[in-house]
Parts: structure tokens; sequence; C-alpha cells
């Protein structure tokens, strides 16, 4: 069934890892499955059956090839360093190579306590199993760099949360599980060798156009090269985060990854009314991983990355900070080049003009003024494009319809001045402003009926909605609509 392994990873050196098997579970039942990502994967489906797939997904067997191991890593934990994370309830089984010839890792999560677990158990509560399932397939649907959900299985053993909830495993895929604080780890021991090494293997799995360079260039700059990849990666992604609305909730360093992906969907959550200060992590008491910080967070992030590839990009210390901090200094400048890309396609602005970024502000500020739903709003803006008659709808999503009918004149003005017709605009900008995302009330009604009454229904309705963003879907209006003022989600919890 398994594709044939590459070990990569497992070829590294034997302090990157601890090789460790997944703890067998009682009794394991298959209740998610992502067919064609598997397909994508080459994963031979011919004879898939779900009583097998529940023994493969939940490591009670370990597929032919593959050598498990848990990943060390530490990391910045809202600002403190924590000299030794790693997987400590994870483990992966090695990269398999996709049918675009891309190297992915198949990790399982929740297979039992490693060398990494300090005092937890190990294990992952079915709730943020799903959760992560449904918002990382929701993020990959809209176009948006992520982890994917490969299969979820319950292990039929309960982990105890407060209370005790059922037991889950998720499969997950990703372009490598590679952190800013796999760097961090090596470099707190001063291990330069380890971090050269790590560099290296990232360099050749993600940054290829790094590689290439590498005979015809000093060592320095490659690295350096490394940092810079990695900052344009994490400066597109955040972007399109704040294009969605959508709070990480946990940008911690070892959260944040090499590739440029999402990773890590804990307390994650999609605002709804707009409030550029908005937090729901039931963990992040200072507000650090705000909505409106997260710009700042992942620059923050990448000088810490920036710090541990120091002795790598020149000898001279001076020399090295001095290099790096030039770089990091172009973070926001880049991030902002971004951001406004997201935004004018979010507006229907296939040109660039200078008074774009004002025109864009303007229109958040109405919308905080206005305590408009994030996505609705854009959404809603999408329907105006080409009809004007559509504006009431719009408007009435704000509490007061003064500064948005305004603003709605100058964006008219604005649009005037495109060079291509009306004709396409409505689609372009429902490309750029998904109807369906996985509002909280939502992930939480299907959370709760798969915990409590195992029913599995509301979950798959909600995965099929949430993978469809961009399509108008007849019938499923209300799960465009934000919460009633009794289902809202105020707090979210990391669940591990
Ligand atoms: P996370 O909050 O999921 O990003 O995890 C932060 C750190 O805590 C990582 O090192 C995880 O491996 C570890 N961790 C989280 N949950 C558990 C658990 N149930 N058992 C052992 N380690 C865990
Ligand atoms: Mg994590």
């Amino acid at each position: 069934m398994f594709p044939p392994f590459t070990l990569r990873y497992a070829r590294l050196p034997e302090r990157f890892y601890a090789h460790f098997e997944p703890v067998p579970v009682r009794d394991p039942h298959l209740v998610a499955f992502n067919r064609s990502l598997a397909e994508a994967l080459g994963f031979d489906l011919a004879a898939f059956n779900t009583e097998e797939a529940a023994v493969w997904f939940s490591g009670n067997v370990v597929p032919h090839g593959a050598e498990p191991l848990s990943q060390a890593y530490a990391g910045h934990q809202f600002g403190g360093f924590v000299p030794q994370l790693g997987d400590g309830r994870a483990v992966l089984l090695g990269e398999v190579t996709d049918h675009e010839g891309r190297l992915r890792d198949i990790q399982l999560k929740g297979a039992g306590r490693t060398p990494f677990s300090r005092g937890g158990d190990g294990r992952s509560p079915l709730g943020p199993v799903l959760r992560e399932y449904l918002v990382s397939e929701a993020m990959h649907a809209m176009g948006i760099p992520s982890t994917r959900a490969l299969a979820a299985v319950t292990t039929g053993e309960r982990v105890m949360r407060g209370i005790p909830e059922p037991g889950a495993i998720l499969t997950r895929v990703a372009s490598s599980h590679i952190r800013v604080g796999t760097f961090q780890y090596f470099a707190a021991r001063g291990d330069s060798e380890g971090v050269r090494e790590l560099a290296d293997h990232v360099i050749e799995r993600h940054y290829p156009e790094l590689h290439s360079k590498l005979e015809s260039q000093p060592d320095g700059e490659r690295y350096l090269g490394l940092l810079e990849a990695v900052q344009k990666r994490q400066a597109a992604l955040i972007a399109r985060w704040m294009g969605v609305g959508f709070i990480h909730g946990v940008m911690n360093t070892d959260n944040t990854s090499i590739s440029g992906e999402t990773i890590d969907f804990g307390p994650c959550a999609f605002m709804e009314q707009y409030d550029p200060k908005m937090v729901f992590s039931s963990i992040d008491e200072g507000g650090r991983y705000a909505y409106a910080n997260q710009p700042s967070i992942a620059q923050w992030n990448l000088a810490r990355l920036a710090e541990t590839l120091l002795p790598l990009i020149d000898e001279d210390g001076d020399k090295a900070v001095e290099l790096a901090t030039e770089l990091l200094q172009r973070f926001p400048e880049q991030y902002e080049s971004e951001w406004l890309a997201v935004m004018r396609a979010k507006l229907g602005l296939a040109s660039e003009k200078p008074g774009d970024k004002a025109l864009i502000e303007a229109l958040l500020a109405a919308m905080h003024r206005g305590r408009a739903d994030f996505t609705l709003t854009f959404r809603s803006l999408s329907d105006t494009a080409e009809n004007t008659q559509a504006e009431a709808t719009l408007i009435a999503l704000f509490e007061r319809p003064d500064e948005i009918t305004a603003w709605l004149e100058e964006w008219r003005e604005r649009l005037a001045q495109e060079p291509r017709g009306d004709g396409d605009r409505e689609r372009q900008m429902k490309l750029a402003n998904p109807a369906f995302i996985p509002r909280n009330h939502r992930v939480q009604q299907a959370l709760t009926a798969a915990m409590d009454e195992n029913d599995f229904g509301p979950f798959e309705t909600l995965l099929q909605i949430v993978t469809h963003p961009f399509d108008d879907q007849p019938g499923r209006e209300e799960f465009t609509l934000p919460a009633e003022p009794t289902e809202r989600v105020f707090r979210t919890f990391c669940g591990t």
C-alpha cells in the first residue's frame, strides 16, 4: 500500500533524532482518509480496505522500508528558549516521492511516548486531530502552503485532558518537518557541524536553486542565501494568512517551518468580525500572537534562525551580524509587497497604483469600526464587482453604512483606472476571496458530534465544504455565515 520510502532524514547523523517505533494502540479505526492525496503520493489503493488502513495509520504495523524516528528540535515558546523540545508524540516514518517528484514526509502524530515526550503522554485527543485535518486541508484548498492530512484513526483508547477523551492519530504530510527550532537545537549545543549538515540538507531539499550554485559560491553566501530564501517564503506565507483572516495562535520558533508551510494547527482560528488585535488561544495571555502581530513575529523568528547561521555566514562575527541584520531589515518591505499583492487581488486590482495601500487600509478601518465579518466582506465585495445592486448586501454587513458607502465610491473610481474590462473581475476576485472557511463554531460542532456521539457526518460535510472554498455552493449558504452570538467561539485550546 505504501509507496517506497526514501529515508533522507534517517541518514543524517544519529544525534538529529531518536529511533522510535510507534506504540501500538488497542483498537484502531480509520475515521478519515484523503484518497486524492494518497494517490498523489503514490499509494497503491487497488486493494485498499479500511481495516488494513487503520492498522497502518495507527502505527500498529510499521510499513516495509520505513525507519521510524522522532526528530530533535528546540524552540522559543512565547519568547522563552527551551533547548530541548523534539517530537514528543510524533514519529516520522520516512519520506516518499510524490507524483511531481517532490519528497514528502509521512508522520504519525499521537503515536506514543518518545524520548522527547518530557511530561507528556505522547498521545493526541480526537478533537485536535480532526481540527488539524479540517484546517490544514482548508488552507491547502485556499492555495496557502500547508502541511496536509492524509488519514485520521481513533485508537480505541482514552487520553486524559482533564477529562477522558477519545484518542486519535493523525497522519501528516509535509515537505519536511524541519523548523527554525531544529537549527536552534544544534546551535544551542555549540554543534556548528550539526547546523551546517542541517543547512546543507535543507538547501538540497527545499532550496535546490542555492544548491546548484554550491560549487561556484563562497560558503558564506550560500548560507546567507538560505536565510534570504526562508525569509521570502515566510513573508509570502504570512501575507497569505493575513489575507484570509487566519490566526495561527502559537507562532513559536518550533512551529515555524523552514519550507514555508503552515505547520502545527493548535489553537488556530479564523477571525469573523475584523479586529487586528484578535487573539483566540487560551495560552496567549499577552496577545503576543495576535492577528496583526504575525508579520513582526515572523521576522523575530527569522532573527532566531539567523543567529544559528551566523558562524556559517562569516568567520568574522561582526561581519556576519552585519550581513544578517541588513537582510532581516528588508523583511517588512518584502512582507508589505507580498501583502499588497494578496490584498490587491482581493480588491480586484490587477494593476498597481500608489494609492492602493491607503485604499486597502481604509477598507480594513471601515471593517474594524463597522464590526464587519472578514470573509463575508471580501466575498460580498466580489459580488458587487460587476453588479452595483449587490452593494446593499455588502453594506448590511457593517454596523454603520456611511463609511463603507463612501469607500465603495473610492473603490469604483480606482476600478475605473484598471486596464481590463469588467468581464472576468468577479470570477478573479472570487478566486482570491473564499466563501467558505472553517468557521470556528462549525469546526466545534463537527468535533463535538465526532467526540460525543461518534458521528463523523458533520466532520465529513464540513471537510467537503471547506475544501472547495472558492465555489458558490448552492444549499450551503449557512456555512458562509458567522456564528450567532450564542455559538461564538472566543477561546481555542492547544489540546495537547
Ligand atoms: P505543540 O504545542 O504541539 O507545538 O508541541 C510543543 C512541544 O510539546 C513539542 O515538543 C511536542 O512534541 C510536545 N508535546 C505536545 N503534546 C504532547 C504530548 N501529548 N505528549 C508529549 N509531548 C507533547
Ligand atoms: Mg509544535
